[in-house]
């Protein structure tokens, strides 16, 4: 990532806790000792750094969705590309099919009034107002409009991996709309073979997992 762009962070359901990058300190640099812990207000409970300053989406995406554990949010640029055109990403591939069931989709612009004041939390909302009709749990990821994607997952590392998965899903996107301006999204029946291979109750692709 480029110099401090973009935050990821964790929560601890158990203890309602949430650890997040601290606002402004490079990657390459960081060290754990710079992350923050915070309530689920917001609080911060532990660490001498601020956190990252959209810790109020963060936290209204772990409000809303209760069955995620972290959240990654970056400004990847075929992600970001297409966040800018405010396009959803259409599941061309079994690629995407693989991670995301359905269209990446778009928030809603942003009135003025909901930037002017608490705009990192009213940017949580949108998130959450664009998932009103979709689920969050198969398609753990969003295209905030005129900014850049907000990816979740079961952890903090889940969400970041999502983040890459992303970005190489919108970057071949990108390129197959090039080649194809009517290129049609896979079918229903390659969609769902290739998602719920992966992801339903009858998932069977990779090692079995050992249950906790
Ligand atoms: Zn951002």
């Amino acid at each position: 990532m480029l110099y401090t762009f973009g935050n990821a962070s964790g929560v601890s359901r158990d203890d309602g806790l949430v650890v997040i990058k601290p606002s402004g300190v490079p990657y390459d640099v960081m060290k754990p000792a710079h992350l923050v812990v915070t309530d689920l207000d917001g609080k911060v409970v532990e660490g001498d750094l601020r956190p990252s300053s959209d810790l109020p989406t963060h936290i209204a995406l772990y409000r809303a969705f209760q069955g995620i554990g972290g959240v990654a949010h970056t400004h990847s640029e075929y992600a970001t590309a297409w966040a800018q055109a405010r396009v959803p990403i259409p599941p061309f591939g079994t690629t995407h099919a693989d991670y995301f069931h359905g269209s990446v989709p778009v928030t809603e612009v942003m009135p003025d009034h909901q930037i002017a004041s608490d705009y990192e939390l009213n940017t949580g909302h949108a998130i959450v107002r664009a998932f009103q009709k979709i689920d969050y749990a198969v398609i753990p990821a969003v295209l905030v409009a005129n900014h850049g994607p907000f990816c979740w997952g079961s952890d903090s590392g889940a969400a970041a991996h999502n983040a890459v998965i992303l970005e190489s899903v919108a970057r071949m996107a990108f390129f197959t709309r090039q080649l194809n301006e009517d290129a049609e999204p896979l079918g229903r029946g390659l969609h769902d073979k290739h998602y719920l291979r992966k992801h339903g109750t009858t998932a069977y692709y990779g090692q079995a997992k050992e249950s906790k």
